[in-house]
């Protein structure tokens, strides 16, 4: 690679965000920022701005745009606002790779748009997969786009498959942390608070995969995901419980032999790996120490426990818009739990419901999509509000 790789960050204030600007910083040789973008931090994407130089940043929230005008007025950076800017912008001609790091649906619209314009992905929002998987990959395909997987798990599996294209894969083993609740019973989640859902044992994530990484949806949207990634039927995908977080996901080929990536979690390795593909380069991440970790430990997941897993491989098993309904339910289920309105356990129910009251259509459009989001968003926050009046 001897030009730099001009990178779009969509999502740079949050966690994968700020991940991918150190290892950007870490690596002036081989890449550059020529994007950023962001919802409402106005500030932090101001101070990115500054140090790392884009060509535009795009805030999202339309009501900030002047205060980070006039924040950026003596900078050479362009500066725009809103939603369709998002999408617009992912368009430039000068950028090589887009790195899909909004949370949730909204992340789908943009990257949507830069498959559409042929930019190379690195995927971190997986939502994009599961509410459009099949249109999602199609586009890629037609427009000869690579989605590079930067969920640790997807791309440990992307690892493994590294010059094995051609070799039939039999299944796939997504590892689960299980959560800072694994092992707990219904009885003791019935009372927790969003505090401690937060306190992930392994990884430090923004508040809504944290939540989804202890309901088990997480691990949910995951088989979904990678569903699409790697084209495989959902008898092929299984998760397998793995609480110190080292090996990242195993691959089992036709014969029988198993692949394993391993390594620390630490999310800027497979960030740097998603960025630089298909360069291997050189880090500073802390290296494993295998007396750190005298026991590797595998365990079935709790799937009556924690219903969320069980409800995405319904979802995944039906197909059609049901994955969509799934991804909204959940998006509204979380951010009412962290709004206190809702317990542990209920977000479950609200999914589950949603599942049952959305019509089904079984070869959605994009258009079928965004109805059925909206359509979702809708019933479940009735569900919530009936619910708290009882
Ligand atoms: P965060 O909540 O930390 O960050 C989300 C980013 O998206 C922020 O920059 C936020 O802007 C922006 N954003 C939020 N809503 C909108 C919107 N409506 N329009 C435009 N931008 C928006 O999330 P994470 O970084 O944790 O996760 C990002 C994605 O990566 C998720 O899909 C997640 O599942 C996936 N992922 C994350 C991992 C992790 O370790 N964090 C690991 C694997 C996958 P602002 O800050 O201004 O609000």
């Amino acid at each position: 690679m001897s030009e730099k790789k001009k990178i779009a960050i969509l999502g740079s204030t949050g966690s994968i965000g700020t991940q991918a600007l150190e290892v950007i910083k870490a690596n002036p040789d081989k890449f550059v920022v020529e994007v950023l973008t962001a919802n409402g931090n106005a500030d932090l994407l101001i101070k990115q701005a500054i140090e790392f130089n884009p060509n535009t940043v795009v805030i999202a929230d339309e009501s900030k745009y002047q205060y980070v005008k006039e924040a950026l007025q003596k900078e050479d950076i362009k500066v725009f606002a809103g939603n369709k800017a998002v999408s617009q912008v992912v368009q430039m001609e000068s950028i090589d790779v887009v790195l899909a790091a909004i949370v949730g649906y909204a992340g789908l619209e943009s990257t949507i748009s830069a498959i559409k314009a042929g930019k190379q992905i690195a995927l971190a929002n997986k939502e994009t997969l599961v509410v459009a998987g099949e249109l999602v990959t199609q586009l890629a395909k037609e427009n000869a786009v690579n989605l590079y997987p930067v969920d640790s798990e997807h791309s440990a599996i992307f690892q493994c498959l590294t010059g094995e294209w051609h070799n039939p894969i039999e299944k796939i083993y997504l590892t689960a942390s299980g959560g800072p609740f694994r092992g707990k019973d219904k009885l003791f989640l019935q009372s927790i608070k969003k505090e401690q859902a937060l306190k992930h044992p392994n990884w430090e994530m923004g508040a809504k995969i944290t939540i989804d990484s202890a309901s088990l949806m997480n691990k949910g949207l995951e088989v979904i995901e990678a569903k699409w990634l790697f084209g495989l039927k959902p008898e092929q995908i299984d998760v397998i419980v793995h609480p110190q977080s080292i090996v990242h996901s195993i691959v089992q080929f036709n014969d029988g032999s198993m692949k394993a990536q391993m390594g620390l979690p630490d999310m800027k390795l497979p960030i740097q790996y998603a960025l630089a593909y298909p360069e291997r380069i050189q880090s500073d991440f802390p290296r494993f120490n295998f007396f750190n970790y005298p026991q590797l430990t595998f365990e079935q997941a709790d799937t009556k426990t924690f219903r969320n897993l069980a409800l995405a491989y319904e979802a995944m098993n039906k197909g059609g818009n049901a994955p969509c309904v799934l991804n909204a339910a959940n998006e509204i289920a979380v951010d009412a739990f962290l709004k206190d309105k809702i317990g542990f356990l209920q977000m479950s129910d609200v999914v589950e419901n949603c599942l049952q009251k959305i019509d089904f259509i079984k070869k959605p459009t994009y258009d079928n999509y965004v109805d059925t989001d909206e359509k979702t968003r809708i019933i479940a926050c009735e569900i919530i509000d009936n619910n708290n009046k009882n």
